[in-house]
């Protein structure tokens, strides 16, 4: 099992805990002034209603989107792997040295900086481009540098480029955004996810800092990666996922920026003839990538697909409130995202992941907008992890103590405590 040197990163995890914390709780704090609980219940269920019916119609609402999205000029790809989408996405860049991103777990998902070593990929959300400063992993998939503080920040754009800015929020992003808007407006291709896509014929992506409404509108190219689960009927089902990833992640109503694209920039103001690539992205693609979702769909973890990305579910986790990122894949944080790595990479790596990290305490179930039961879905996990012998030490040490001496300490001192105590 990973070992968590919990003892060499305690001051990192105080620090990190003193900030994201009661950051966290503000956000819960704003959700609930925006919806009382019995919204808030309706509201869920209304949600739930939606994805339940999107999922198991989703090789129909698959097929309508694609036709009419590519029937509005996007160009749409399937990708059943992860290499199949890198595939695709280096084909559709070429000879470009330069591609600007936004944050997206779909992209993290196939470590695309990884697969374009020779390409220059600038991030684009500040979060992101933090982090990438630090060569270091997301904490949180919609506060990715929240573990960092402004002191940090201001010393490491001082190493990278011998500057110096005052250690207030204010002037990092004041900084950051002059060094990207240069690097956006010469960019030639562009890539994001999306968050909701209608089969009617659009793709929502929400944002607060309008980078991503930079990267759709400057380069010609834009990239959008994202899974087919994102899929639901209509473009007004899609609005209500958006205001439920605003509210649930960050306790806005809406989100500053709600990108719709349902083509590429087009004009009919000559002649009535259509011309593409007026002052937005001349060619816009699609990439729906599998990567196992459908073995997910068949199986009986497909609650997972109902999943809006929202973060809730972590925020009130108390494994995550100790060990953050490192409990999870590397994709996404928490239950989710061992729950995803036992299918996308192997057994071994869900339980490295932390499939026996949870308490089953059912937190997430309470602030999950999908209604979706991790704590359910982790111990049918663990079922199938059991089943092939993989198992923490403590359990196998447990059950062998009952076999032996009829209790789960061993052999007992009736003068002295256990040495340990063991729970199932
Ligand atoms: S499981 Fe629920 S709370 Fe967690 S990210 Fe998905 S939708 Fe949000």
């Amino acid at each position: 099992m990973k070992k968590i040197n919990l003892q060499n990163d305690i001051k990192n995890n105080e620090n990190t805990q003193k900030t994201i914390i009661p950051i966290i709780y503000s956000y819960k704090e704003k959700r609930d002034k925006l919806l009382n609980e019995e919204q808030k219940e309706k509201f869920c269920e209304e949600l739930r209603k939606i994805k339940e019916k999107s999922i198991n119609n989703i090789v129909k609402l698959k097929k309508e989107t694609i036709k009419n999205l590519s029937n509005q000029g996007i160009n749409v790809i399937e990708a059943q792997t992860v290499k199949d989408a890198i595939n695709i996405i280096k084909k559709i860049i070429g000879k470009e040295k330069t591609i600007i991103k936004s944050k997206s777990n779909t992209i993290t998902e196939i470590n695309l900086e990884n697969a374009l070593k020779n390409k220059k990929i600038i991030e684009t959300d500040l979060g992101d481009f933090i982090i990438q400063l630090f060569k270091e992993k997301g904490i949180h998939p919609v506060l990715p540098s929240f573990h960092l503080t402004p002191k940090e920040i201001s010393k490491k754009i001082k190493e990278k480029f011998n500057i110096n800015i005052n250690p207030n929020p204010k002037e990092i992003v004041c900084f950051v955004r002059n060094i990207l808007r240069e690097k956006i407006f010469n960019a030639k291709i562009g890539i994001t996810g999306a968050n909701v896509i209608s089969s009617d014929g659009s793709i929502f992506i929400l944002e607060n800092e309008g980078n991503i409404s930079l990267i759709s509108r400057i380069p010609e190219k834009h990239i959008i990666l994202t899974s087919f689960d994102k899929i639901v009927e209509t473009r007004e089902e899609a609005l209500k996922i958006i205001r439920a990833s605003s509210i649930f992640g960050t306790g806005q109503d809406y989100p500053v920026y709600v990108n719709i694209i349902s083509g590429p920039s087009k004009t009919a103001d000559i002649e009535n003839e259509i011309i593409s690539g007026a002052q937005g992205a001349k060619e816009v693609y699609l990439i729906l990538l599998d990567n196992k979702r459908t073995t997910i769909l068949n199986s009986k973890f497909k609650e997972l697909l109902y999943c809006i990305n929202c973060g809730a579910c972590l925020n009130f986790c108390p494994v995550y409130h100790q060990i953050f990122s490192r409990y999870g894949a590397k994709y996404f944080p928490g239950a989710k995202g061992v729950i995803s790595s036992f299918f996308k990479e192997s057994e071994k790596d869900a339980f490295n992941n932390g499939a026996f990290f949870c308490t089953t305490c059912q937190q997430c179930k309470e602030n999950c907008p999908m209604k979706i039961n991790l704590s359910d879905l982790i111990r049918d996990l663990r079922k199938e992890l059991v089943k092939q012998q993989i198992e923490p030490s403590s359990i196998t040490e447990m059950i062998d103590n009952v076999k032996k001496f009829g209790n789960p300490f061993g052999k007992i001192d009736t003068n002295k405590k256990p040495d340990k105590l063991y729970c199932c």
